[in-house]
C-alpha cells in the first residue's frame, strides 16, 4: 500500500492520513511537518525552506525529494506508507516514480481530496494543532474536549503560523496553478483517485478504505489495491 494523499491545504489529508496510520499502522510522511521541524530545529534544511514556508510558496523540488527519498528508505516503509503533501509538482512525481522504481517498489495510487476554496479557508482558519504531538484539530468540526487542549497529552493547542487569511489564500492559489500537471499525469497512467473531501470525516475515510482491500489491518503488506474504475476528475 504505497499511496499519495494529494489535494489543497486543508483538505484534510493530514486528518486522513493519521487515521489510517492509527489503524493500519501505515507511516504517515506528511513533508510539510517535516520541513516545519527542520525550522524549529534550525537545521541547514530548515534554514533554506523557511523563508518559502513564510510566504506559502512551495520549497523547491530539489529539497523535499531529498528528505522524502531518505524517509522511504526507512525500515517501516517497507511495507507501505501514505505520503501527505507530496508530491506538490509534476516534476516531484516524476522523481518519487524514479526513486520507488530503484528500489523495486511502485506507488500504488494518488487520492485526490477535491473540495471547494470556501470551504478550505473555514477550514483552515479553524485549524489548531498540538503544540507537542502535531495532533490536528478544528474549533468547529474538530474540537479537543477541553478548550485549547490536546485530547492526547494535554498541551496547549497553536495556530499555524501560515494559517492566516493572506497566507491560506495564496498556498490555495498556488496548489491550483501547479498541481494540475501533477493530477493528469497520474490521471494518463490509471493511478488518480478521487474522494469528495467535503464530507464528514469518517465518510471519507470509508470511501477511501474501499479503494483498497485489506484482508488483515495489522498486516498491510497482505493489502493490496483492487481493480478500480477511475473517475474522471474535476479540473483542479
Ligand atoms: P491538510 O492536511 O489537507 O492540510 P488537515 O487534515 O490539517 O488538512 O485538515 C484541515 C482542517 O480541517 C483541520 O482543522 C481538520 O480538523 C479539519 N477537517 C479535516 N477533515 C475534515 C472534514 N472532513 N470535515 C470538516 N473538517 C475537517
Ligand atoms: P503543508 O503542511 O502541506 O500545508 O505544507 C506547509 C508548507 O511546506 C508549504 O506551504 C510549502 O512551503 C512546504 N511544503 C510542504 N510540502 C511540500 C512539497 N511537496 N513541495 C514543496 N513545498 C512543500
Amino acid at each position: 500500500m504505497n499511496f499519495v494523499f494529494a489535494g489543497p491545504p486543508g483538505a484534510g489529508k493530514g486528518t486522513q492520513a493519521g487515521l489510517f496510520h492509527a489503524r493500519h499502522g501505515l507511516p504517515h510522511i506528511c513533508t510539510g511537518d517535516m520541513l516545519r521541524e527542520a525550522v524549529r530545529d534550525a537545521t541547514g534544511l530548515g534554514e533554506r525552506a523557511s523563508e518559502y514556508m513564510r510566504r506559502g510558496d512551495l520549497v523547491p523540488d530539489a529539497l523535499v525529494d531529498e528528505i522524502v527519498r531518505a524517509r522511504l528508505a526507512e525500515p517501516d516503509c517497507g511495507d507501505g506508507f501514505i505520503l501527505d503533501g507530496y508530491p506538490r509538482t509534476l516534476e516531484q512525481a516524476r522523481v518519487l516514480d524514479a526513486s520507488l522504481a530503484s528500489a523495486g517498489r511502485r506507488l500504488d495510487a494518488a487520492v485526490l481530496f477535491t473540495i471547494r476554496d470556501d470551504v478550505l479557508l473555514t477550514r483552515l482558519a479553524g485549524r489548531r494543532v498540538c503544540s507537542r504531538c502535531g495532533m490536528t484539530y478544528h474549533v468547529e468540526y474538530r474540537p479537543p474536549r477541553a478548550a485549547g487542549r490536546c485530547d492526547v497529552d494535554g498541551a496547549p493547542l497553536a495556530q499555524r503560523k501560515d494559517d492566516d487569511a493572506d497566507t491560506i489564500r495564496h498556498r490555495i492559489g498556488v496548489f491550483r496553478e501547479l498541481t494540475g500537471p501533477m493530477v493528469e499525469y497520474y490521471r494518463a497512467d490509471r493511478r488518480l483517485l478521487q474522494a469528495n473531501a467535503e464530507r464528514p470525516i469518517q465518510q471519507i475515510y470509508e470511501e477511501i478504505c474501499g479503494f483498497i482491500e485489506a484482508p488483515d489491518p495489522r498486516q498491510p503488506s497482505r493489502a493490496r489495491v483492487r481493480p478500480i474504475e477511475v473517475r474522471p476528475a474535476p479540473a483542479v
